[in-house]
């Protein structure tokens, strides 16, 4: 292979990795650190920019979409952008590792260049990892808060934000005009710790958590969290006259009744003292109260920020340090192996109990059996344990040197470890096939209750375990049967908690088709397929007549969601043929069937949530096929506003389609719809149609 084709090729199997992360992150089961898919991600820009691969054609995995529905969103005046990194895996020209030092003096020696100047005065920050939020004032009152969201949108959260008491209502002498100003909502780990311990399904971590929190619709409550914010900029201002430094802007928010680390900076002009500071920081990292993932180095001078300008992804006038995440060593004790939802066998690595990352870690995943074979892990051995992004433990290394003669090679089970049924493999994971396995009982139970699935009020693994231990429940549909005196029955419950759970049963029958279908744990469906199916197909009856359909292999169903030609994109988002195969084919089976008619005969919502759509009477009902470029919404974007206005989108023309969209370029589409006499539209039709021309 020649460079360039290798070069390719690892940019696409990098693409592939960031896109699985992010879809097991937004799950809420991220499975690498959040450092390790900054790396992802970093790595990916540098290829994509050394391949000179065109914006348009890139992943756009920075910064995450943040967007919830039914949060009201608006333009940032002024973006919100990434900041560049320093980082441990960059090689130079040679491909020689560059040290940190070295590519902080680069980074100098070109804002030197570019300004002239031989001085740079520095400011050396803490890099906070909260959620960002950006404040508006008018007149010194506060008006609006709003979340990052992907850098040019953020949804407003000022409600939320002015609940938790943090920031100042309040911005007195900062001119008459409008000001903007920046900074970090974040949880500090003893407030964390100390709700966390009120709650029976305990969050992920400070950062999600607070990123949660502050989606919540009600902000009764919140005040009650502890999270606090911290402030590092003011954006923009109409005619309050600021101080020419980031330094002194600091002190001028500080005196304005902003929360500012003032303590926590330092300034100085040498960059071997600035990145000494940062590694000094690190050194300090685990005993401070709250999560920092790195520093930041900026110019002090505000003046120069405007000549270096920025790219479209990060500002020229800082760079961040990143951490690398804390890593100890411990003795594994023993493997086991844990079976899973949807029955896939995974070896879990069984600690002597280390202290990493704010919490005491016995137990991490080893992944998969290729995984283990790979990192050669063997009982008795002494590994290497990393935590950061404070989420889930992991094995990284072994250490060879101390490994004991005789230590053996783990051999994968052929057999479940639960039911003894004979495992299968596929591609490299390994299954227990047997969908009554109790351990996969429990388990997808489990994640039906869980928060991100039905949030079940109540009903957390502890209770899961008892009622299908001792109350026979098998099926999702039981749960809804249980009654309160049997619940009260149980171990640590009495009447009260029983009532408590019988009434989180009870809400949680309202929470829609998507959360029913995520909560089924069918393979290849998260939480973010499980709503695009929803959206798409909007009650389960709808799905399962179209899973019928598919399974026997309907022509028109099978070019909805699987384009033959494929350039095309299929209705239903990141629903590729292979997994659509698998999907459809479990969705049809029996034994899903059989939930969803159980489902329904205890009354739980099988549609999609009314608040998800808004039906325009021109559209609703109506089915639309897509075909050629549209001027200016993508695919998807068309899809989801033709579905949201309760319309279908199907991808291939029959007699059945109401309306042809077309753009440049139409295809094959667009002449079998004159063939047959279907309606032909442009986009401005369509928009016109959704009641959005101008
Ligand atoms: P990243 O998302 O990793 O590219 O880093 C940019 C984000 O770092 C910003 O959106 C801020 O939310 C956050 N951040 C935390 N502390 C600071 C700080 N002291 N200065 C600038 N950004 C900060
Ligand atoms: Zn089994």
């Amino acid at each position: 292979m020649g460079d360039r084709v290798r070069a390719e090729v690892e940019l696409k199997e990098l693409a592939g990795q960031i896109r699985y992360h992010e879809a097991a992150y937004r799950a809420g089961a991220p499975e690498i650190t959040d450092g390790a898919f900054d790396d992802l991600v970093e790595r990916y820009r540098e290829l994509a920019d050394s391949l000179g691969i065109d914006a348009s054609e890139r992943i756009d995995a920075e910064p995450g979409q943040d967007h919830t529905a039914g949060f009201e969103t608006v333009e940032h005046r002024v973006p919100m952008l990434s900041l560049e990194k320093l980082s441990p895996n960059r090689r130079d020209s040679a491909g020689e590792p560059m040290p940190l030092a070295d590519q902080l003096s680069a980074w100098f020696r070109r804002r030197r260049k570019e300004l002239e100047v031989e001085v740079l005065p520095t400011i050396v920050e803490p890099k906070v990892d909260g959620i960002s939020v950006s404040l508006l004032y008018a007149g010194g009152v506060l008006r609006r808060a709003v979340t990052r969201g992907d850098g040019h949108k953020g949804d407003v959260i000022t409600q939320q934000v002015a609940r938790l008491g943090t920031v100042p209502t309040k911005l007195p002498k900062a001119g008459k005009g409008e000001i903007e100003i920046r900074g970090e909502l974040y949880w500090p780990l003893s407030e964390f710790a100390r709700f966390n311990a009120t709650l029976d399904k305990p969050l992920i971590n400070p950062r999600n958590g607070c990123a949660g929190m502050m989606k919540r619709k009600d902000p009764v409550g919140l005040e009650e969290t502890g999270i606090r914010s911290f402030f590092y900029q003011v954006a923009w201002d109409g005619e309050a006259t600021l101080p020419p430094t980031q330094s002194e802007t600091l002190q001028w928010l500080a005196d304005r009744g902003a929360d500012v680390y003032l303590s926590e900076v330092f300034q100085t002009v040498s960059e071997e003292a600035a990145l000494q500071y940062c590694e000094d920081y690190q050194a300090r990292r685990g005993t401070l109260n709250y999560d920092i993932d790195g520093m930041v180095i900026k110019l002090d001078d505000l003046g120069m920020y405007a000549r270096l300008g920025a790219t479209g992804h990060h500002p020229h006038w800082g760079i961040a340090y990143k951490f690398p995440p804390e890593r100890k060593p411990t003795k594994l004790l023993g493997i086991e192996v844990s079976v899973g939802k949807s029955g896939k066998l995974t070896p879990v690595a069984i600690l002597d109990p280390v202290f990493v990352s704010g919490t005491t870690v016995s137990r991490a995943s080893l992944h998969n059996f290729v995984e283990l074979e790979r990192k050669d892990v063997r009982v008795g051995d002494t590994v290497l344990v990393e935590k950061a992004g404070e989420i889930i433990p992991q094995v990284v290394e072994v250490d060879k040197s101390k490994r004991k003669r005789g230590a053996k090679r783990f051999v994968p089970p052929n057999v479940c470890p639960t039911c003894g049924t004979d495992a299968v493999s596929e591609e490299i994971f390994v299954y227990c096939p047997n969908p009554t396995c109790p351990a996969q009982v429990r388990e997808r139970l489990r994640h039906f209750a869980s928060r991100r699935a039905m949030d079940i009020d109540g009903m957390g693994e502890v209770l899961v375990d008892q009622v299908v231990d001792k109350l026979g429940v098998r099926s999702p549909d039981d749960l809804f049967r249980l009654d309160v005196e049997e619940l009260a029955e149980l171990d640590r419950m009495g009447e009260k908690s029983a009532e408590r759970v019988k009434a989180g049963l009870e809400a949680a029958k309202a929470r829609g088709l998507g959360r029913v279908l995520n909560g089924l744990a069918i393979r290849h469906v998260g939480e973010t397929m499980a709503e695009d199916l929803a959206a798409y197909f909007r009650t389960a009856d709808g799905l399962l007549e179209f899973a019928a359909r598919y399974v026997a292999e309907d022509e028109e169903a099978v070019e909805t969601v699987a384009p033959a030609k494929s350039s095309e994109r299929g209705a239903v988002e990141g629903l590729a043929r292979k997994s659509a195969d698998s999907i459809f084919h479990e969705l049809h089976s029996p034994a899903v069937r059989k939930v969803f008619t159980g489902l329904a005969d205890v009354a739980v919502s099988l549609s999609v949530r009314a608040s998800d759509v808004r039906e325009v009477a021109e559209v609703s009902g109506k089915t639309f096929v897509l075909t050629g470029a549209l001027p200016t919404l993508s695919r998807t974007e068309a899809t989801k506003r033709v579905k949201a206005a309760g319309g279908k989108v199907s991808g291939s023309v029959s007699k059945k389609t109401d309306y042809v969209v077309a753009g440049d370029d139409p295809g094959s589409k667009h002449e079998k719809a004159q063939a047959l006499g279907v309606t032909i539209i442009d986009e401005a039709a369509l928009l016109a149609l959704l009641g959005d021309a101008d």
